[in-house]
């Protein structure tokens, strides 16, 4: 039967998101290095809360999450009332582009930013607009000058995925200052605990009419499978948020494990402070069988290889190896391989293989 069905302007030109492998065929055990997850899984402390989550599965969860932004504003000194928690810190990049951006309007990311960006705003009927790193750093002169009337939105991860360089706060601040009067600066902070002396950007949220800071669960506290994420921001944005937010978004054993993972600062403060070794130690290592990589602030570091055929003959080598890391060129950058920083071993087998690979073992 001919039918008009279409979907909404914009939908088709959205490329779907593959995540990082996570198996290799033929093999039972593989170690994935694929996705930024952090090795050490999430505090016990989160399972426990997880677990006991199961006898209250016929009732409906708290609409206002309330105990769990009380925990997340305790821990890092905000506002209760400005955060708002959503599935993943995706739902809060949806929320935005969805409240702020529609057809006609521009959502800014950069040259090598993280992919959901494009993909929230092309959801939403607007037009992403790619502007130029430099040197793989975000390049706030750049963005600036990109900047029209029709910019609602610039998204800027810092650190940033997949190049794990940073922008100092002042940079930022620079960046939020000089923005047109209609714009939304987001601070993705999805990485800011692995990086020395970082914000996130709760400063500029705090104090700033424009700043809005995303926040995950799926990093350094180990729950990337239960999707929790949070966003902060000026009240009056918040609001807007939580008018498209469904009432039930997440889950009684999201909430509970999420307040769980956020009140175990022991648990962090280890991840963290694991993170901090074993990425220096890489990083020091793969220099050392001459790989390039820029120092990294967040739980990978970018392996730069000479062309993109070498990079993805190495990336077949570490298969064979049973190591799984991520191709980068959707993000382009094809003559990398993004490997998340593991426990030691796997930072071990890694280094093993790309030197096998490169004739040095
Ligand atoms: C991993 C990641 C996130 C987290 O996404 P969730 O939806 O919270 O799992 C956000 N931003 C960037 C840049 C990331 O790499």
């Amino acid at each position: 039967m001919p039918n008009d069905i279409r979907p909404q302007p914009g939908i088709l030109d959205i490329a779907l998101y593959r995540g990082g492998e996570s198996s290799i065929p033929g093999l039972r055990e593989a170690v994935k290095l694929s996705s930024n997850e952090n090795p050490h899984g999430p505090s016990d402390r989160a399972m426990e809360a997880f677990r006991r989550a199961a006898h209250s599965l016929h009732r409906y969860p708290s609409t206002d999450h309330a105990a769990l932004r009380a925990a997340i504003g305790s821990v890092h000194g905000l506002d209760a009332e400005r955060i708002i928690c959503g599935a993943g810190s995706d739902e809060i990049i949806t929320f935005l582009c969805q409240g702020f951006a529609g057809p006609g309007d521009e959502v800014i990311h950069t040259e090598h930013g993280f992919l959901m960006y494009r993909i929230s705003a092309l959801a939403a009927g607007a037009t992403p607009v790619a502007v130029p790193e430099a040197d793989r750093t975000v390049d706030v002169d750049a963005i600036l000058a990109a900047c029209s009337p029709r910019t609602r939105l610039v998204f800027v991860a810092n650190p940033a995925n997949p190049t794990g360089t940073m922008l100092p706060a002042d940079a930022l601040e620079r960046l939020a200052e000089g923005l047109p009067p209609q714009a939304i600066l987001v601070i993705d902070g999805a990485y800011a605990e692995y990086a020395e002396g970082c914000d996130g950007g709760a400063a500029l949220a705090g104090t700033r009419p424009n700043v809005v800071m995303t926040r995950t669960f799926s990093k350094i506290h180990g729950l990337g499978g239960l999707r929790i994420g949070w966003g902060y921001g000026p009240a009056d944005i918040i609001d807007v948020l939580n008018r498209l937010r469904g009432p039930f978004n997440l889950s009684t054993a999201q909430q509970d494990a999420a307040e769980a993972a956020i009140l175990d600062r022991d648990h962090t403060e280890r991840c963290r402070n694991d993170n901090a070794r074993m990425r220096a130690w890489l990083t020091a290592a793969l220099n050392e069988i001459g790989v390039a990589c820029d120092e990294s602030h967040a739980n990978f570091v970018l392996a730069r290889f000479a062309d993109a055929a070498e990079a993805e003959a190495c990336d077949a080598h570490l298969k064979t190896q049973g190591l799984i890391v991520r191709r980068v060129g959707g993000y382009g950058l094809p003559q990398c391989l993004r490997i998340t920083v593991g426990d030691e071993p796997s930072c071990r087998r890694v280094v093993h293989a790309i030197a096998q690979f490169r004739g040095l073992r």
